[in-house]
């Protein structure tokens, strides 16, 4: 019997975890029950993942920079990947201030429901860790993220997830390096590459076979946790605007990929979709990305000269869905507070959003951190942030299960536009999850 394709398990594991979770809040001991017995589960799972992220972006960057034989093509690489970046960021953050302005969300607002948010949240934990957060980030100098880039210690960077564009600046350096030194000289570190490169991508296959159960723990735990039904119903429209806004930038990527690649669009979508739901399920960029770059690699056909920068560099500074998120959270937030915004002010929002997505990090939250620098760009009083991030915290999660499938999606399609500009979209190498496992166990 034809097994059941992963993405269709996947997606049976996410319904039945909401299901689950939704019962287990139905009984006094549900919640407890979840976080002790079935929450561990899911976080076991984003661990191997985020276990394998630097091996396997350190192996295939030096792989791909290594094949490129010319460092010139390298060059042409960054510099048209940093660019529709930048694009595809501003379409995003555009969009969501169209819908925003058109909808006006916060205008409907109740005193009533600010004052209820505001007592549930401003004070809460999550809050003000997030506004402590922003603070710490903001102090630093404008040429800063230059700075961060370049690590003093190689292996310490290695060492923190965080520091993805340091182990990325290392390796390209490695890379660079390896083809000064000529073919012949660098052939055994090659080699050894190559070859972790292969092992790792096994190991992604290895652990995705278990994302079925992974998810259903990641979601049971999500629904056990989410706030009081009330407070969502009365950011309904809201959430609907930002929702809207990614749909539409799913759309969008759709049209872009048939138009500059002639690929079909659902066809991409089928093949991207189990790191779109593992992006849901996890709410992290940096989490999903082995399992993005494997299915770009080989169900897309991106050739790994351009997958091998372009995504783990996608997964750190291009957010389209934040962005979007930002924009829409920050005009909401000034409409239910009374707080006007000109046409400058908008205009200041595009840019300083641009460069909070850039700036956050692919970790759940992330974003509503950026936020806070957001809000402080146009002038909103210090005074009132916290009242500000209250009124959209007991939305945040899903949002961000939201808005981190389409940072992902976006990623996925800049790489399909930038390897059919160098003439690397090639066909793709179906390698199955389940290869030669029954032949060892
Ligand atoms: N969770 C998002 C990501 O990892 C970042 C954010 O919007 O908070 O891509």
């Amino acid at each position: 019997m034809r097994k059941l394709e992963l993405h269709w398990q996947i997606l049976i594991g996410m319904l039945l975890g909401v299901v689950f979770g939704f019962v287990m809040t139905q009984v006094d001991w549900g919640k407890g029950f979840v976080a002790d017995w079935i929450q561990p589960v899911g976080t076991i799972f984003v661990r191997l993942l985020k276990l394998i992220a630097i091996p396997l972006i350190i192996a295939s960057l030096v792989k791909g920079i290594s094949d490129l034989k010319d460092i010139s093509k390298f060059r042409n690489i960054g510099l048209r990947t940093i660019m529709i970046y930048i694009v595809t960021t501003v379409v995003a953050i555009t969009i969501g201030l169209v819908l925003v302005n058109i909808m006006k969300p916060g205008d409907g607002i109740s005193e009533e429901t600010i004052t209820k948010l505001t007592e549930t949240y401003a004070t809460d934990a999550g809050v003000t860790s997030k506004l402590e957060e922003a603070s710490r980030q903001k102090s630093s100098g404008p040429l800063q993220f230059l700075v961060d880039m370049v690590p003093e210690n190689a292996l310490a960077a290695m060492s923190n997830n965080k520091l993805m564009l340091q182990v990325i600046f290392f390796t390209i350096f490695l890379g660079i390096s390896m083809l000064l030194i000529g073919e012949k000289r660098a052939k055994p570190l090659k080699d050894f590459f190559d070859a972790l490169n292969d092992v790792v991508l096994k190991m992604v296959d290895l652990i995705m076979l278990t994302a079925p159960y992974a998810v259903f723990a990641l979601l049971a735990s999500v629904v056990v946790s989410s706030s009081d039904p009330d407070l969502l119903l009365a950011l309904l429209k809201y959430t609907g605007v930002v929702v809207a806004g990614l749909f539409i930038m799913i759309v969008f990527y759709a049209t872009v990929v048939s138009s500059f690649t002639k690929k079909n669009p659902f066809w991409f979508l089928k093949e991207i979709s189990p790191a779109q739901l593992l992006a849901f399920s996890t709410s992290s960029s940096a989490a999903t990305l082995p399992v993005t770059m494997e299915r770009v690699e080989e169900h897309i056909g991106v050739d790994k000269e351009v997958s091998s920068f372009v995504l783990p560099v996608g997964a750190t500074i291009n957010m389209d869905g934040t962005s979007l998120y930002q924009g829409v959270a920050a005009v909401f937030i000034s409409q239910a507070l009374g707080f006007d915004l000109s046409f400058g002010d908008q205009l200041t929002i595009v840019l300083t959003a641009l460069l909070a997505s850039i700036g956050s990090a692919a970790v759940p939250g992330a974003g509503m951190v950026m936020l806070v620098i957001v809000l402080e760009s146009i002038g909103f009083p210090a005074d009132k942030l916290a009242i500000g991030l209250a009124l959209i915290f007991a939305v945040d999660r899903p949002l961000d299960m939201c808005r981190t499938v389409v940072n992902v999606t976006g990623d996925a399609t800049v790489s399909m536009v930038v390897a059919k500009s160098v003439g690397k979209l090639g066909e793709p190498d179906i390698k199955e999850w389940d290869d030669h496992l029954e032949e060892v166990i």
